[in-house]
């Protein structure tokens, strides 16, 4: 069986190639009963999500992914159940967009000296009033025929060693987890597994997190292979820590995992909406 929950997605708002409403109705379509909307260091989609979840029959929960640089490697931390209000929240998001903006502009002078000209423009134009990722700039190199798809685009052009990428530098750990309950929500590691943290990384991480007040890790996740379900279900338990599900949906071919078709958490784990009113009906 499919969970009926999904706390982790991405629209127009950043990487996603929905909006938030149409993505709202894709869930509701799907089947989804309970969603979050995380994009990435962006809340601006909420309320129009908010306000969609209601046309449809479906709960609706705040989230964000914020990017995170812990031990000079970047790392995604959802929020959520926060006050989409909170000012101190909402200045720190301001801050990591531009500093997103600054790397954009970066990874496209280093694009440049490769021979790829006028990245940063075409990755705007892709990503049209919103933040810029890795994935615009990956559409516009992938339709400029630089590589055959989104994925060997990255390993080409994106990542460590390559002429599009840069060194970021985002916020701490504890500012972000910080920052998360300090608005009011729950802080969750996303996809554990995709961060290539060796056992002693991931075990340091989930003492540190824990020790500042961290809620859960995603157990069950798009961007997780099927035996890390069992393994990540395994350190969530011996760290105490709840466990989170969420299709990382970012539209169709961007994706590994539809909506609707996330598998439920291993028998066993404590989800993250165990207290949840809105999720009730789950448990
Ligand atoms: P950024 O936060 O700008 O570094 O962009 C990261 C985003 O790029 C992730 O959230 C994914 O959506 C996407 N991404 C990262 N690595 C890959 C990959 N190997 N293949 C496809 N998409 C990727
Ligand atoms: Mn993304
Ligand atoms: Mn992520
Ligand atoms: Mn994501």
């Amino acid at each position: 069986m499919s969970a009926k929950i999904d706390l982790h997605c991405h629209s127009t708002v950043s990487d996603g190639l929905l909006s938030p409403q149409y993505l709202v109705a894709n869930a509701a379509a799907s089947g989804i009963k309970v969603l979050a909307l995380t994009d990435h260091d962006d809340i601006s989609g909420l309320a129009p999500a908010r306000l969609a979840a209601a046309q449809h029959d479906l709960h609706f929960v705040n989230g964000v992914e914020i990017s995170v640089t812990w031990k000079k490697r970047t790392l995604h931390i959802v929020g959520l159940k926060f006050d989409a209000d909170n000012s101190s929240l909402k200045m720190a998001l301001d801050k990591v967009r531009y500093t997103r903006d600054m790397r954009a502009q970066e990874m496209s002078a280093g694009l440049a000296k490769a021979g790829i000209a006028g990245a940063y423009e075409g990755a705007k134009a892709i990503a049209k009033q919103s933040i810029l990722t890795r994935s615009h700039f990956a559409q516009f190199l992938a339709q400029n025929g630089h590589a055959k798809d989104v994925k060997s685009v990255f390993k080409k052009f994106l990542v460590k060693g390559k002429p599009g990428f840069v060194d970021s530098n985002w916020m701490d750990l504890q500012s972000a987890v910080g920052l998360i309950i300090g608005a009011g929500g729950q802080a969750v590691i996303a996809h554990p597994g995709r961060y290539d943290l060796g056992m002693v990384n991931i075990h340091l991480l989930m003492h540190e997190f824990r020790g500042l007040g961290g809620s859960a890790i995603e157990v069950v996740t798009g961007s997780h292979q099927p035996p890390q379900y069992q393994q990540f279900a395994k350190i969530a338990h011996k760290f105490s820590l709840k466990a989170s599900l969420g299709s990382d949906y970012h539209g169709a071919g961007l994706s590994f995992m539809g909506m609707g078709h996330v598998p439920e958490l291993p028998a066993g784990c404590v989800p993250v909406w165990d207290d949840w009113p809105e999720a009730k009906f789950l448990i």
